[in-house]
């Protein structure tokens, strides 16, 4: 029996030995194919892990690159807003936005920022202007200004900003920014004749605290003003570029008799430009306080009447025989005026119809008279860079009365009301307004 038992027990042992022996080999079978397995995924694997974190590391340098591209971008602008509203006070600023007809709200908008070769001017004083009023009752200009827009396109002031790579001027610098620059490279430009730019760049947003002025205007049309002269008088430069061209372009003769019609700012700027050039000139106005105007700004006669055909006649009568005046220009821009300017001049005068009538108007001209009498028709339109210059050394020098054009004053806030009393005909010549 112990034996057997014995028996039992060593065969037993075999077969767990040999149990356990066969499991190891298993075991380390298993072991040795998965190692190899790992180790294979492992080569395979380390390859595309290396791919993909120099993939990746790309990915992140470019958006690192970008990013902080992108974080530049932001402080720099947030760096300039910054400052901006150090230099100011505020990022915002008040400013005169046309809506559509006899609609300009005061509002609060972002002060402008110079990019590249741009200005931006604090305006010392931006002047109602006969075209602005024009706008004004229609609502838009066709070239000049789309709804909504900011308004005003007269005024001088002091550089606050100047953009990247402008040289001709810096912050403190007291300017004058004209309302238009031509392109310098169309057939026009290329003929000396700017002012009929096929791509004139207009600029408005004169009524406010800030303008920017777009690149084109900073480089060819915008002027230092001497320290003699008032911002104020300076802002004058345009509308006497005008007047100054609509003058010269009805090429006077020493001895010539100049008949201007029209008392409004324009006329009585033509008129002292005539009048300070030496010529004898006569004024036609309808109402009584442009008569003490003219006189003072050199008419050497002023005709007042309403009636055309009196005034026609009255004029007339002031020249030698009644033959008529050298030269008439008509500032006014109504068809009535622009027959009653081809009824004054002599044989051989010339007309300029200075004064722009609304759209799609037609006019009436008795055609023997032109012809018999050859009668030369001009009609002046806006100013080039070289008139401006012109008209801001005739503001310089002195010689032109600039403060009998400015006669009234008025805050920004006050604007609507400043327009609604220029409609109604007061006598108001040009009101500065002051942000
Ligand atoms: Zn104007
Ligand atoms: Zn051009």
């Amino acid at each position: 029996m112990a034996n057997t038992v014995k028996d039992a027990l060593r065969r037993g042992r075999k077969t767990v030995e040999t149990v356990v022996e066969e499991g190891r080999k298993t075991v380390e079978s298993v072991v040795e194919e998965s190692r190899k397995k790992v180790e294979n995924v492992v080569e395979g694997g380390l390859d595309t892990v290396e791919t993909v974190v120099e993939v990746g590391l790309n990915t992140v340098e470019t958006v690192v690159v970008k990013g902080r591209r992108k974080v530049e971008s932001a402080v720099s602008l947030g760096r300039r807003t910054v400052e901006h509203a150090l230099l100011r006070g505020r990022t915002t600023m008040q400013a005169a936005v046309l809506h559509g007809r006899e609609d300009v709200r005061i509002e609060q908008v972002p002060i402008p920022m110079a990019e590249a070769g741009e200005l931006v001017v604090h305006v010392d004083a931006a002047l109602t202007c006969g075209t602005d009023l024009k706008v004004f009752r229609r609502g838009y200009h066709a070239r000049m200004i789309v709804p909504p827009a900011l308004f005003g396109h007269e005024m001088a002031g002091t550089v606050v900003e100047a953009g990247q790579g402008v040289t001709d001027f810096a912050p403190g610098d007291r300017v004058v920014a004209l309302n238009s620059a031509p392109c310098g490279k169309c057939y026009y430009c290329s003929r000396g004749q700017e002012n009929l730019c096929d791509d004139l760049l207009f600029n408005n947003g004169a009524y406010a605290e800030f303008i920017k002025i777009p690149d084109r205007i900073v480089s060819k049309n915008t002027l230092k003003v001497p320290a003699s002269v008032p911002l104020e008088h300076a802002a004058l430069t345009e509308p006497l570029a005008c007047a100054v061209h609509g003058f010269e372009d009805s090429e006077p003769r020493e001895g010539d008799v100049v008949a201007v019609i029209g008392g409004g700012p324009l006329g009585l700027m033509i008129l002292h430009v005539a009048a300070l050039a030496g010529y004898e000139t006569i004024s036609l106005v309808k109402r009584e306080g442009q008569v003490e105007a003219a006189k003072q700004l050199g008419a050497t006669h002023v005709v007042q009447s309403s009636s055309i055909r009196k005034a026609i006649e009255d004029t007339r009568a002031l020249t030698p025989n009644g033959r008529g005046v050298d030269i008439a220009i008509e500032a006014v821009g109504v068809p009535e005026a622009w027959q009653e300017a081809v009824e004054l001049v002599r044989k051989g005068g010339t007309v300029n119809f200075f004064g722009g009538c609304p759209k799609n108007t037609n006019v009436t001209l008795d055609t023997n008279r032109l012809h018999y009498s050859d009668i030369t028709l001009r009609a002046t339109f806006h100013h080039t860079p070289a008139i401006c210059r012109k008209a801001l050394a005739l503001i310089s020098s002195g010689r032109f009365q600039a403060g009998a054009f400015i006669t009234g004053r008025a805050h920004l806030y006050e604007l609507n009301r400043v327009f609604e009393n220029l409609m109604n005909r007061s006598s108001e010549i040009k009101t500065a307004i002051v942000p």
